[in-house]
């Protein structure tokens, strides 16, 4: 049976496959730039509304591509500004994204997956386990709705790959979402403007450092040795501290630009002044910045934020051996949209199964 051909999702191109997918159907390939401009600067998410191509062109377009966007499917604020917002995707799945006014500056922190594989002890999304890896258009249409509900289009915004899901373990459509969202023709975002953070997923890791297009890096540290950080995120058990920070060293920064490690501070487990001096030690000849992520609590979760004592007394000792250091001011922790706490209900499936694929 010969039906019409299967509509291509616009909200899935790149701007140079936009141009060969048009230039083949007999459309002019600077088409892709006007629509480009339409989907990511002027936000529609209809073909109909692209209303500077011909009514013909239009309605030729609709049969031949179609634009899926997330749905904004419930929306919260914060009492500090901050916002969560829950997104449904096409095959019905959720996602949370979450908007950080004044940071100084504006910042969206963008989920990569639906759920996350690498069952960090601390973390609610990783007790979801994974679900499924997001496309490349999921990921930049979490871009295009907020920027759209926040009514942020024409001004500047970082992105921070830090909502639910390891990026680095759904590489490709991570990658690709970056260049989406830095297109000329759309948000144009620049490379500086984006922080991946990652567990330390080794091979794509080294993978990451040859891309011609470098988002900041930050490492999810946690811990200054294997023997405590294995006990806190599962992956360590594979790719170890010495390895990760021997990458980190080799890792082609730009001038000026410094690696985050970010660490989460547990009481009475990972905070004590020893584990600073190692941390120390450790990040030494690392271009670093620690970033300390005092927890956020949760129920489920068997760990107890440290006092704000603990967490000054960690922070000088590192400060005081020379690194650069900040201490992560907690936002949204009332609507539960804070680092760790973005979770999903009921689409919970078993973590440990899936980080022993990876392993
Ligand atoms: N998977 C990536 C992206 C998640 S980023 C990564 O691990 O880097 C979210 C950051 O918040 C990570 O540094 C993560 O370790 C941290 N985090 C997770 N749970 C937390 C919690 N309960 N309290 C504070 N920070 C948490």
């Amino acid at each position: 049976m010969t039906g019409k051909p299967r509509p291509i999702d616009l909200a899935e191109l790149e701007r140079s496959a936009l141009e060969a997918a048009l230039v083949e159907r007999g459309h002019e390939a600077f088409r892709a730039g006007q629509m480009f401009r339409w989907i990511y600067r002027r936000g529609v998410s209809d073909l109909a509304a692209m209303t500077d191509l011909s009514l013909e062109l239009r309605g030729r377009l609709a049969d031949e591509f179609v634009l899926t966007t997330p749905t904004l499917a419930h929306r919260e604020t914060s009492a500090d500004g901050t916002e969560k917002f829950l997104l449904r995707l096409a095959d019905g799945r959720h996602i949370e994204s979450v908007f950080i006014p004044d940071t100084p500056s504006m910042t969206f922190c963008i989920s990569t997956q639906v759920g996350c594989a690498m069952a960090c002890v601390f973390c609610l999304t990783g007790k979801m386990g994974l679900v499924r890896n997001l496309s490349a258009g999921e990921i930049a249409g979490q871009v295009r709705v907020l920027a759209g509900a926040l009514s942020m289009r024409e001004r500047a915004f970082n992105i921070v790959l830090m909502g639910m899901g390891e990026p680095l373990h759904n590489y490709d459509e991570t990658m690709k979402a970056l260049r989406m969202l830095a297109d000329p023709q759309g948000f144009a975002l620049p490379p500086r403007r984006v922080t991946l953070s990652t567990v330390g997923l080794l091979p794509a890791l080294e993978r990451f450092a040859t891309e011609p297009v470098m988002p900041n890096l930050a490492i999810s540290l946690h811990a200054p040795n294997d023997l405590l950080r294995g006990e806190l995120v599962p992956l360590n058990k594979k790719y170890g501290v010495s390895e990760i920070i021997a990458a980190c060293r080799r890792f082609p920064l730009q001038k000026r630009r410094r690696i985050t490690f970010e660490y989460v501070l547990l009481a009475g487990v990972n905070d004590s002044p020893q584990d600073a001096k190692q941390l120390a030690k450790l990040l030494a000849r690392v271009k670093s910045k620690v970033n300390l992520i005092p927890l956020n609590a949760a129920p489920g979760i068997p760990f107890e934020r440290p006092s704000d004592q603990a967490t000054d007394r960690f922070a000088k000792i590192l400060a005081d051996s020379g690194l650069l250091v900040s201490v992560r001011k907690s936002r949204g922790r009332d609507i539960r949209a804070a680092c760790g706490q973005l979770i999903v209900e009921g689409q919970k499936k078993s973590a440990a199964q899936q980080l022993a694929v990876i392993m």
